[in-house]
């Protein structure tokens, strides 16, 4: 088993694949990789808690159809992104360390790692194992005995604050950031462009490296959105989700009107694709973000034309935050794999291809997994090629799977391109309707045709090494409505 683990651990495996102001090259990953090992007394709705996910998305990752079928010693991938920057209250074990080594690091006995991580043996630590170092309710500062204003958000997913507010506007007074599994002030500061004062000082907190998962943040200097002009009287609902808008992203509009109308908006100096639903009267709006969208207030605008032709306008204003991605700078020798020309040729096929919109909606439910492979680099990395500035990006996920893994469809679809790209390899690319889309790159075989009718979780194709790639391992891409958007996001949530 040591064995196995350890192979896991050196199968670091480069992925070329960027997009941004220039070329693609070659990247190192820094080894994101998520395992947890089942201990005794744990079920899957604890753990996923622990990683700030739900029960189903885990038992989805993992193929498990009874939740209270899992073993103690089982191991399971963990879905989630990996934060990039290393949370002060967990710690993510490297090679070499012990759980002596670890503690004595933060000061800890190893009887209390022991208990806060549920260890039956000192011994069972693994490379790639996220320990607990501080406990959720240990790590509560005392001077949050006075509890911020409390809002009524439907859902508490970080960053991902619901609110639906009537034609009056029923807004909160401030921004709340729900604080998630692995997050430091630092970070989240990062994400919303905070200093770790302004944080602190906002939210009173004495000693900025106590969090507590579940802890609810006032954000400050974030404007929330707020509606410019008054709403025609045929709207009686418009949903904002989530209250800020991130790079590299998506987010959702939808506008409720008693009577059919019709409904057309701009936002990003971007024409808005308009899904009509119930005879008229509910419209979806799905928007991407671009990576790189300053940090600002935007405005959205929207016109509603009624059925005798009377059309007014609603606007609001949203703000854009930078998402606060993780960096890195990489250097290498062969300056040919900077030169930018046939990633921007690349990047613009399939901005065309995902620009179509197809009207029927072939997803029902969240996306799946592309792979049954552990995830070695996410979404968003910001790039610098040789000391250049961070103007390029990882743009899709990678799974880490062995030469021959089978590639399978995200979702129902139909296949729009399988082509062999020069960067991407053998990619194909799926449309699930609705404005989104999937990409699978660098496959070793493709078993679908341009064309194909495919089925969420069918076989598509294997896991490769083909194209501008140094290893063996799917790049897994979303699109929606031709900007390149975080598909974790729609493993983890369902849209509309
Ligand atoms: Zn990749």
């Amino acid at each position: 088993m040591k064995r196995y683990f350890r192979a896991w651990a050196l199968a670091i495996v480069l992925c070329v694949i960027l997009i941004g102001n220039g070329a693609g090259a070659q990247e190192s990953t820094g080894s994101a990789l998520s395992v947890h090992v089942v201990q005794r007394g744990e079920n899957l709705f604890r753990i996923a808690l622990q990683y700030g996910l739900f029960a189903e998305d885990l038992a989805k990752a993992n193929g498990i159809s009874d939740s209270d079928a899992i073993a103690i010693g089982q191991r399971l991938i963990i879905p989630l992104a990996v934060e990039p920057i290393q949370p002060l209250q967990s710690h993510t074990v490297s090679a070499g360390e012990s759980l002596a080594s670890i503690a004595a690091a933060y000061d800890k006995t190893i009887a209390d790692l022991m208990t806060l991580n549920d260890l039956t043996s000192a011994d069972v630590i693994y490379v790639g194992q996220v320990l607990t170092i501080e406990s959720g309710s240990a790590a509560v500062d005392a001077t949050q005995a006075e509890s911020p204003p409390e809002l009524v958000p439907t859902a508490d997913t970080g960053a991902g604050q619901r609110h639906s507010f009537s034609r009056v506007g029923d807004l909160p007074a401030d921004f709340v950031h729900v604080v998630q599994s692995g997050e430091t002030l630092s970070a989240i500061g990062l994400r919303y462009n905070q200093t770790i004062n302004a944080l602190a000082q906002a939210n009173g907190l004495l000693d900025p490296s106590f969090l507590s998962i579940g802890q609810r943040l006032i954000v400050p200097g974030i404007q929330l959105p707020r509606l410019t002009l008054p709403s025609p009287a045929a709207v009686t609902s418009f949903t904002i989700d989530p209250l800020v808008f991130e790079a590299g992203r998506s987010g959702r509009i939808e506008l409720l009107t008693s009577e059919p109308v019709v409904v057309s908006g701009q936002f990003l100096g971007r024409e808005l694709v308009v899904i009509e639903r119930d005879a008229g009267r509910r419209h979806n709006m799905l928007i991407g973000i671009p990576m790189f969208t300053d940090m600002n207030v935007y405005p959205l605008t929207l016109q509603v034309r009624d059925q005798s032709g009377q059309s007014s306008a609603v606007s609001a204003t949203l703000q854009v935050i930078s998402g606060g991605y993780g960096r890195q700078q990489i250097t290498i020798n062969d300056s040919e794999l900077l030169a930018p020309a046939v990633e921007e040729a690349e990047i613009a096929l399939i901005r065309r291809l995902t620009e179509r919109f197809t009207s029927l909606q072939s997803w029902s439910n969240s996306l799946s997994l592309p792979a049954a492979a552990p995830i070695n680099a996410v979404f968003g990395t910001l790039r610098s090629y040789n000391g250049s500035p961070f103007d390029r990006y990882h743009g899709g996920v990678d799974f880490a799977g062995a030469p021959g893994t089978s590639v399978l469809a995200a979702a129902d679809g139909t296949v729009v391109m399988v082509d062999r790209l020069q960067i991407r390899g053998i990619t194909t690319l799926i449309d699930h309707g609705w404005g989104l889309y999937t990409l699978y790159a660098h496959q070793d075989e493709t078993l679908v045709e341009t064309g194909a009718a495919v089925a969420g979780g069918q076989v598509i194709g294997a896991i490769g090494s083909t194209g501008r790639s140094t290893g063996p391992h799917l790049h897994w891409e979303a699109w929606l409505n031709g900007v390149n958007v975080d598909p974790m996001q729609w493993v983890q949530e369902v849209f509309p």
